[in-house]
């Protein structure tokens, strides 16, 4: 078992079974969480007897590195080993103001949404809170040169259908590790559930719905397994989310030529938002290799998709395309990974 994913509370009570006094635990959790420890016999101001008691039972981190490839834009995507063999995959994004970091919440994904390399593999298993935060430490301390000050939860997996992994590692990421709650997004195939629980308990995130399609007919055919939650149920559970919370949502457009794209797909969806508050951000498709039933719409068909949007005024954001030629869309790596030699995989940095 890994020590990330225990609160500074539980590292204390873990450092009392071995009868070590509290502050023992508070100097475990800043190693881990602020100092990115990656070995016991960094952290030097711990009895050297302690240590070895917990080295015993745990690891620091229950998840490494194993591959990683990087684009010329400099997004780096790396894949990731578990205890148990499991692979999930993590995306690494710097922009001149700000490093963004995509992570995963399951080992594969139940949803099997068309378009998307992680849904054609099935769920193997959710990732505990302390895989969910290890991908973000295992990044930073593999990038010292720059602060990580953004995660969006858009990697492999559908975040509330692993809730409680996935809140706990929110919580870590800010209480331990000191991220801003507004630099969280968590992005959802829409599980109206989840999305209730999420106001209930006032979590600290900006919450991001892919919806991809103006009604549940053409939702259904990209996304078939969401449809036992209708539209309206998922945007009824975001305008709750709203009240309660009074954050604004985005709403995540996948643009896939000639499937929903058209002018009047356009004019749907910005019937079906009216009156809820919230951005659209249009994502036009990353193909996945071996898969040749959707395209990328042109530039031209993104423009006119987004007038329509913007005349009925609406504020349209378009996602920005990186990491090109790395299979940057979610599951690709894995799948990479799973196949033949793939060349333009290298192994794991040095460290
Ligand atoms: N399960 C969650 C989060 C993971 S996917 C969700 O559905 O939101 C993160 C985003 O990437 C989703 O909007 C998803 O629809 C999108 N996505 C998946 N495959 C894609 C592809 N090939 N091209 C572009 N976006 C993709």
């Amino acid at each position: 078992m890994g020590l990330i994913g225990l609160t500074t509370e539980e590292l204390s009570e873990l450092v009392a079974k071995h009868k070590a006094p509290s502050y023992r635990g508070k100097q475990l959790s800043h190693w881990i969480y602020r100092r990115y420890a990656s070995d016991f016999n960094e952290m030097s101001d711990l009895p050297a007897d302690l240590r070895s008691d917990i080295h015993q039972e745990y690891t620091i981190n229950p998840i490494h590195i194993s591959a990683c490839v990087k684009s010329s834009d400099g997004v780096v995507k790396y894949l990731f080993e578990m205890g148990d063999g499991e692979r999930i995959e993590s995306v690494y994004l710097p922009y001149p103001d700000r490093v963004s970091i995509c992570v995963s919440t399951q080992a594969g994904c139940p949803m099997r949404c068309a378009f998307c390399a992680t849904g054609s593999e099935g769920l193997s298993r959710n990732l505990t809170a302390g895989e969910i935060v290890g991908q973000a430490l295992a990044l930073q301390r593999e990038r010292p040169d720059r602060r990580i000050s953004h995660v969006v939860y858009m990697g492999m997996g559908e975040p509330l259908l692993n809730y409680d992994a996935t809140l706990k590692s929110v919580r870590l990421l800010i209480n331990e590790v000191g991220f801003s709650a507004r630099h969280i997004t968590l992005s959802t195939v829409g599980v109206p559930d989840g999305i209730r629980k999420l106001s209930r308990e006032n979590a600290p995130v900006t919450l991001a719905l892919s919806l991809h399609a103006p009604n549940d007919q053409l939702r259904a055919r990209l996304i078939p397994t969401a449809m036992k939650w209708r539209l309206a149920e998922i945007l009824q559970a975001c305008r709750e989310y709203f009240d309660a919370t009074g954050r604004n949502l985005t709403f995540e457009y996948l643009l896939l030529q000639g499937v929903n794209d058209s002018p009047e797909h356009a004019e749907s969806l910005a019937t079906l938002l009216e009156g809820l508050p919230g951005n659209v951000n249009l994502i036009p498709y990353n193909p996945v290799k071996v898969d040749q039933t959707f395209r990328r719409p042109n530039t031209k068909g993104i423009q006119a998709f987004r007038e329509v949007l913007e005349r009925r005024g609406r504020v349209v954001t378009q996602r920005m395309e990186r990491g090109g030629g790395i299979s940057a869309a979610c599951g690709q790596l894995r799948r990479h990974a799973f196949e033949a030699q793939q060349p333009e995989i290298s192994a794991a940095p040095e460290r």
